[in-house]
């Protein structure tokens, strides 16, 4: 039977962080993606690096969590990154600018106060009537460029990765979790890997998987959110309403579109819910409040993902749970060893999460190394790997030559793209 350090379960931006981090620290984890990576919350987010600043009026510990990722996300994934800038303009609540300024403040998240005018040269399409601009360092994370270079920081120190491989099962010997059971679609078997950690990165599927292992009393809210996509561009930075975060209050530049988000709905099953039909007219009211210019324009597409966020008692207004991440190690919770959960967060924190996991991760294994993520360059997969190993992987010769020639035409843009998605289909 396989034998490895941890089973990383999920392969969301949360668990190939984890893989990244464990392989970094010289274990041998195993990732198990059910699908393609990405293809839960992580690959239909709204692709926002946040700076905190969302958060910092009633969600302290989020927006702090938030502020120190995003300088750490710029600085070791800057091919990941457009470093756009944000800004948070106020429409109508005028009673909330104080509040968020101090907020702001009291969570050491950098702003600056722009002039009304000099916003609307900055960024033409905002609607006319803002009363005030404040200036933030959101950014836009781009999901697949950073899920490639996590996983490939994660193989490249000897993590191993394997896609369309469900668990379906854990592997229990007495109170322990030693492994799981997984069915490998590729080839219609079932097998079994032990390990002497199992991590679960499952997101919204998270629940599903603690069940597995008799851990009932774990609940998650699970919030489904709705985005849509104008086809271009409308400003140079992120633009929030400045309000308590609400639904339809912000509006991501993303490549050469413009994504409008988001929503929040409460959801049973991540695998069998739709997108409200409302929620099309309501993106659009608020999203053209902020750029009037949407209602000529229109919608591309629309799309929705499930937060998976931590249940607090009743709480049911899902904008008042908080985004902060939680680890729950259920022997101490559950009497169950060997098995580790990770909820909460934000794509933002996924790094961060998986520090906190894979210390954990390192108690109990007894290893002593330290996390080395928040200073390590992300390899980028462009530069990193070499033309032979692409031609070795089974990648077209012809996406190969492209790919490997100078950039600057106007398809760099789609082409980077499709190679992105490409390398990650013959890596894994
Ligand atoms: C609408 C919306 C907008 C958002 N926008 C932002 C934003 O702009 N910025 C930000 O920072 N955060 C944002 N978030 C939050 C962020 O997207 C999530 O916190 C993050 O993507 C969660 O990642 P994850 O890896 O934990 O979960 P997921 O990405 O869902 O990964 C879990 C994986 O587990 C796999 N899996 C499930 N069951 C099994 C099984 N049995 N065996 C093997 N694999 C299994 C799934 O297929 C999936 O790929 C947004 C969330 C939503 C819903």
């Amino acid at each position: 039977m396989e034998r490895y350090d941890a089973i990383v379960i999920g392969g969301g931006v949360t668990g190939l962080a984890v893989a990244y981090d464990l392989a970094s620290r010289g274990l041998k984890p195993l990732l198990l993606e059910r699908n393609d990576l990405m293809s839960g919350t992580s690959g239909k987010y709204h692709g926002l690096l946040h700076s905190g600043a969302r958060y910092a009026v009633n969600d302290p510990e989020a927006a702090y969590e938030c502020a120190v990722e995003n300088k750490i996300i710029k600085e070791i994934a800057g091919h990941c990154v457009e470093d756009t800038g944000g800004y948070f303009v106020l429409l109508d609540e005028e009673e909330y600018y104080d509040e968020f300024k101090r907020g702001c403040k009291e969570n050491q998240i950098p702003i600056k106060d722009v002039d009304v005018g000099e916003a609307l040269r900055e960024e033409p399409n905002l609607n006319p009537n803002i009363k005030a601009v404040v200036e933030v360092q959101d950014a836009v994370l781009y999901a697949y460029r950073f899920a490639i270079s996590l996983g490939l920081a994660a193989k490249m120190n000897g993590a191993e990765i394997r896609t369309y491989n469900e668990v379906i099962g854990l592997l229990k010997e007495g109170r322990r979790i030693v492994g799981a059971k997984v069915f490998n679609k590729i080839n219609n078997s079932v097998y079994e890997a032990k390990a002497d950690v199992t991590v679960v990165t499952a997101g919204p599927w998270s629940e599903k998987i603690m069940c597995m292992a008799n851990v009932q009393n774990v609940k998650m809210v699970l919030t489904a959110g709705t985005m849509a996509v104008v086809p271009r561009r409308l400003s140079k930075r992120v633009i929030n309403k400045m309000r308590i975060p609400s639904d339809g209050d912000i509006v991501v530049p993303y490549g050469n579109n413009s994504i409008v988000g988001t929503t929040a709905y409460v959801i049973e099953d991540p695998d069998n819910y739709t997108i409200p039909p409302e929620d099309a007219e309501f993106l659009m009211d608020e999203g053209s409040a902020i750029f009037p210019m949407i209602k000529n324009i229109g919608f591309s597409r629309m799309y929705s993902s499930v937060r998976p966020l931590i249940s607090v008692g009743e709480e049911i207004d899902t904008r008042k749970i908080s985004r902060r991440y939680e680890i729950y190690d259920h022997e101490e919770l559950h009497n169950v060893e060997g098995l580790l959960t990770a909820i909460g967060g934000k794509f933002t924190t996924a790094r961060a999460m998986a520090e906190a996991i894979s210390d954990l991760v390192c108690k109990k294994l007894g290893v002593k190394k330290g996390c080395k993520t928040k200073e390590t360059k992300l390899p980028n997969p462009v530069e990193v790997l070499s033309a032979e190993q692409l031609r070795k992987s089974g990648c077209p010769e012809s996406l190969i030559r492209r790919a490997f020639e100078k950039k600057g035409t106007i398809d760099e843009e789609l082409l980077m793209n499709a190679l992105y998605v490409l390398i990650a289909s013959f890596l894994w």
